[in-house]
């Protein structure tokens, strides 16, 4: 399918109770390529009532599809897993054309995020409860696992598919109904992932999604209103911190998937090879816009040197591009404030003395690119080491022993991913254990993995998603105390 008929194929409208339709007031939301600042298409834009309508179907839905069979549940999962590999291309062109990274990455987040509903699909039928006799031996103790009930999901905008599935496949395993909203920058891939999940025979109502600009006015309703039992939110701790303000009214289950400002380790025992390597995997993923990018890189004195011009060499050899052309390595930020906001920091570091090694430049023209950048002699308190980067800028600094290297690492409001390449066994555990983070890397750099539990501690939020725990999160317990 070509590029225009596959937009054309996309809905567009709000899916509500199993309908697409317009938005309340007709308007609609401009979606754009960044790599030039073009709209691509244009897709509804909700009212705060819509909002409600969305609501109102996922409440109507919930008793009978918690009712279902879970394996019904996990056979719809599997068969959207299914359909989207058998269409991954599709999935991987819409996410380049909407977000901007390049067809080998949007592959990439194809697999992962798909493999979130094969996982899913095997955990619908493993919810479990348990059996015991109380200690004193009067009672049996019978505990029973629910589905939570309707639940608002959040999703940002740099992993359009994945960070849907990895909430869309466990609520559905676990027999929750949903509100979706994507962010307001992607909302093609998550429209076109619900229309696969709809021809797969997730019933009406099960799943509702709504985009929207008026973001705030249209979710806080929702997240007040008392029929809604459960928030997910994958997104900045700016607005997750507002969230769980506007969610402790009705005491909701709450997940929150923040920000983080990953540290990568490189001690003088390492392999620089594959240091580097997975340097390059932990910055450049997503042009840097991953919450798991590695955001300060700290490396041994003894080879900090060597590691940088190494990582510089890389770097600076990337093509940038429209994510969909042959040949591109990097494609553009996401829109003009990210690149704004990219080329600031390098800016406040390089006038406290860093050195910029290679890039350090926003691209001229049309489109939102920012030049891969090695940037050394960082200050400690330089503002690209204290807040999320989000783009392809690696700021390297030193450090002389393992206590400093992790004193250095933790200290941040932050605790989501973290990396350490070393070959000495025990000092990678004493490292691991000392680490204030929900994910650690050691020797790779890439952590995401849907057979484990994504998430974070500290100002990065809380609640896990994939593996076992990341059913859990939509199922709650119920205890009953049986006389015999
Ligand atoms: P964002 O501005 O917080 O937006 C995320 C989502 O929240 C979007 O759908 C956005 O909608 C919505 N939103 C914005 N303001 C809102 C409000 N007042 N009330 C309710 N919803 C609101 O974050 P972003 O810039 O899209 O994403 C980047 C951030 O996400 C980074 O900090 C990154 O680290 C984090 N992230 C974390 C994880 C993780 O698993 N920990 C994964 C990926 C990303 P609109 O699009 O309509 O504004």
């Amino acid at each position: 399918m070509n590029q225009k008929s596959l937009i054309e194929s996309v809905p567009k409208g709000l899916l509500i109770g199993g309908k697409w339709r317009e938005g309340g007031d007709g308007r609609t939301i401009a979606v754009e390529d960044p790599s030039s600042g073009s709209t691509i298409t244009q897709v509804a834009d909700a009212t705060v009532a819509d909002g409600r309508a969305a609501l109102d179907a996922a409440v109507a839905a919930q008793a009978e599809w918690a009712a279902t069979a879970p394996r019904d549940r996990g056979e719809i999962l599997r068969s959207a897993f299914e359909a989207i590999t058998k269409r991954a291309e599709e999935f991987a062109t819409l996410m380049s054309l909407e977000m901007g990274k390049t067809l080998a990455e949007s592959r990439g987040e194809v697999t992962y995020g798909a493999e979130f509903f094969r996982w899913f699909s095997e955990e619908a039928v493993r919810i479990s409860g348990r059996w015991s006799t109380a200690p004193n031996g009067a009672t049996r103790l019978l505990t029973m696992k629910k589905p939570v009930g309707p639940t608002l999901m959040i999703t940002p905008w740099n992993f359009p598919l994945a960070m849907g599935t990895r909430k869309v496949g466990p609520a559905i395993a676990a027999g929750c109904t949903m509100v979706v909203k994507p962010a307001s920058q992607t909302p093609l891939t998550m429209l076109a992932l619900a229309q696969v999940l709809a021809e797969c025979g997730l019933p009406d109502g099960v799943l509702n999604v709504i985009t929207t600009t008026r973001t705030g006015d249209v979710v806080e309703p929702i997240i007040r209103d008392p029929r809604l039992r459960k928030l997910t939110f994958t997104g900045s701790t700016a607005v997750g911190r507002r969230l769980v303000e506007q969610s402790a009214q009705q005491l909701l289950r709450v997940s929150m998937e923040l920000g983080g400002n990953a540290p990568f380790l490189v001690f003088d025992d390492a392999d620089l090879d594959r240091a580097v390597e997975g340097a390059m995997l932990a910055k450049m993923r997503n042009i840097g816009e991953a919450c798991t990018a590695a955001n300060r890189f700290y490396a041994h004195e003894d080879v900090v040197d060597e590691f940088a011009e190494r990582l510089a060499k890389r770097m600076g050899a990337l093509t940038l591009g429209k994510g969909t052309k042959k040949g591109v390595d990097v494609g553009p930020l996401i829109d003009a404030k990210a690149r704004d906001g990219v080329a600031e920091l390098v800016e406040h570091a390089r006038a406290q003395g860093a050195t910029v090694v290679t890039g350090g430049r926003p691209v001229p023209g049309r489109g939102y690119f920012y030049e891969p950048t090695v940037i050394t002699g960082v200050a400690k308190d330089a503002r690209m080491m204290t807040e999320e980067i989000f783009g392809p800028v690696a700021p390297i600094a030193s450090f002389r022993t393992e206590a400093e290297a992790v004193a250095l690492a933790n200290d941040t409001e932050y605790g989501l991913a973290s990396y350490v390449f070393t070959n000495d066994l025990g000092r990678m555990i004493r490292v691991a254990e000392a680490l204030q983070y929900g994910m650690i890397g050691v020797n790779q750099g890439i952590i995401s993995n849907p057979a484990a539990p994504f998430g974070g501690v500290k100002a990065s939020g809380f609640g896990r998603e994939g593996g076992f725990e990341g059913i859990e999160e939509y199922l709650e317990t119920t205890y009953v105390g049986i006389a015999p």
